[in-house]
């Protein structure tokens, strides 16, 4: 076999493999998206059951809590901070007190929270 056919067949070898990654690729996001698709479809559900039944939305319990990326546990109060948050228009920039990291000024929120190195802000919202 010549080099130049080795070296076809190599670039050959090499681009079937990088497809076939890309394939996997594309499986793997399929699920995620299925993944969310399937947990949007649930908040709905509870959303629509809580409209329909008269009760009040529970913000702190699965599924929502799960949607708005709260921890097990979490109380009320954090999910409804968490949701304003979500909402809440962004007003400007500050730099964060200990890292010195950009962060959002949120309309409302007197504290945020620098999601680099987790420190405070102290202003007013
Ligand atoms: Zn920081």
């Amino acid at each position: 076999m010549s080099d130049s056919i080795r070296r076809h067949d190599a670039r050959a070898v090499a681009s079937m493999r990088a497809a076939h990654q890309g394939i996997s690729d594309n499986i793997q996001s399929l699920a995620e998206v299925r993944q969310e698709l399937e947990m949007l479809r649930r908040v709905v559900r509870t959303m629509v059951y809580a409209q329909v039944s008269g009760e009040a939305l529970a913000l702190h319990e699965d599924p929502v809590s799960t949607w708005l990326g709260l921890p097990v546990g979490a109380t009320p109060e954090q999910a409804m901070e968490r949701l304003l948050r979500t909402q809440a228009k962004v007003v400007g920039t500050s730099a964060c007190p200990s890292c010195g990291a950009q962060i959002q000024d949120l309309e409302g929120i007197a504290n945020e929270q620098c999601q680099w190195c987790g420190a405070r802000l102290e202003q007013e919202g």
